[in-house]
């Protein structure tokens, strides 16, 4: 492994400094995004000037890995030439037309392929949009209102998912935002990750109410906590007996975790397959793509073939179905090894450091995905993930980020590398990772 002689960014970022107090007159928090504020870590955000294969360039000329890839989506690396091609060769047709068109139906075809029980899907811009459109369907097509949802999983900001509220078995839901009237989240059921007990006792007060259980396919945004083994299985099998369907959230693990998501790892389930899947990130390639779907028959709910509405103005935008094929395109069955060997790499290394120091962690993993959770046991629901050392792991960010490493910055986020992580980039992570668990296990 080659190690870099690229200069270390250092703590003092001037000009993402400047434009954060700019930004923060005119945009709340200066951030379109929360977590992008560096809230939970401290410090100035880097504002990024642009961005190439594994690399971050903020707007002071600071070179960084990246081991955010925009939350996901640049699974080939930043400006990858044959995104960036097929870009601009649908730019080059036009925008938008609010008409069907080509590209559409080739990023339909292609998801389609890819995961077996699926036969349709609808487009829509954001994971957000999609889990919304997918609960509504839920609920038209059952006739029934009740979600269950379950702690420290994320499904964007729709209004009657943003419910995480604490464990205990079928804790009522209080919505987590304000904004959010009680009424929004008085038909979401909140119950702790992997506890198919808690499951079974709700379906079996309430199953007739119920329409749908949502869940992250393997959890990413409490950082990475797989299902339990069977956990999934008992997903399925318990909503099937009861009548209800099953929405499997993969707008974080979809084309992620293998070609065909967790559902290629973990799937086929003997009880069946998820009713309806959700998609973002990955199949957009950067840009306003995402979907959900699931069986024809169940898919034609939806208008114009059914009486549940769903809409939008920029639903199948041709270039981001370009960006997004093209993208999809490039994640073959042997991109999937390569991420998980940069991972395993990286995780190990960060591993090592930390062992090294005598800081308390914990990795875990969905496929090339995986968390550092700093805290000594393994992580199984949003209880034990919030019981770590946030503050260890701000001092290690910092630490990093110094160092010319980029992670996200929370400590209950994942990890993600590109297939554009090369042995420099690897090489830079590594160098910085001592460094980073001194900060760590040594305070301020
Ligand atoms: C990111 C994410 C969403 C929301 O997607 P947006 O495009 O940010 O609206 C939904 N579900 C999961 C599992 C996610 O990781």
């Amino acid at each position: 492994m080659t190690s870099t002689p690229v200069p270390a960014a250092t703590s003092d970022a001037p000009a993402s400094a400047a434009l954060l107090e700019r930004a923060t007159r005119v945009i709340p928090g200066g951030v379109n995004s929360p977590v992008r504020a560096f809230r939970a870590v401290g410090g100035t955000p880097r504002f990024i000037a642009s961005a190439q294969g594994p690399w971050l360039t903020d707007a002071d000329g600071r070179r960084y890995v990246d081991l955010l890839c925009s939350w996901g989506p640049m699974i080939l690396g930043h400006a990858h030439p044959d995104v960036l091609d097929a870009v601009r060769t649908a730019a080059a047709k036009g925008f938008s037309f609010g008409t069907p068109s080509e590209n559409e139906v080739l990023l339909a075809e292609e998801i389609v392929a890819r995961i077996e029980p699926l036969e349709q899907v609808r487009l829509v811009s954001s994971g957000t949009e999609a889990t919304m459109s997918a609960v509504r369907l839920a609920r038209g097509a059952t006739g029934r209102a009740v979600i269950v949802k379950f702690a420290g999983c994320y499904h964007g900001h729709v209004d009657a998912l943003l419910a995480a509220a604490g464990s205990g078995v079928a804790t009522l839901a209080l919505p987590d935002s304000a904004g959010v009237p009680a009424e929004m989240t008085a038909d979401t059921v909140v119950l702790p990750y992997n506890d198919v007990a808690a499951l079974e006792a709700t379906f079996a007060a309430r199953g007739g109410e119920i329409a749908a259980v949502i869940t992250e396919a393997a959890a990413g945004n409490m950082g990475v906590v797989p299902p339990a083994p069977g956990f999934t299985e008992a997903l399925r099998r318990v909503t099937r007996e009861h009548g209800a369907l099953l929405i499997s959230d993969e707008v974080m693990t979809g084309f992620r975790c293998s070609k065909a998501g967790w559902f290629g790892l973990e799937g086929p389930y003997a009880a069946g397959a998820p009713d309806l899947f959700t998609f973002g990130k990955v199949m957009g390639g950067g840009f306003p793509a995402a979907a959900f779907g699931g069986s024809a028959e169940l898919m034609s709910h939806l208008a114009p073939l059914g009486p549940v509405y769903q809409a939008g103005t920029l639903s199948g935008n041709p270039v981001a179905t370009a960006a997004g094929l093209a993208t999809l395109k490039g994640c073959t069955d042997d991109l999937y090894p390569r991420l998980e060997a940069t991972a395993h790499t990286i995780a190990d290394a960060a591993s090592a450091a930390l062992s090294a120091e005598g800081v308390a962690h914990t990795v875990q993993w969905a496929g090339s995905m995986f968390s550092v959770f700093f805290r000594d046991s393994a992580v199984t629901n949003y209880d034990e993930a919030r019981d770590q050392d946030t503050a260890a792991y701000g001092r290690f960010f910092h630490s990093m980020l110094e160092s010319g490493v980029h992670l996200p910055p929370s400590a209950f986020e994942a990890w993600f590398v590109s297939g554009a992580h090369d042995d420099e980039a690897i090489g830079q992570v590594v160098e910085a990772l001592p460094a980073a668990a001194r900060a760590a296990a040594h305070g301020g």
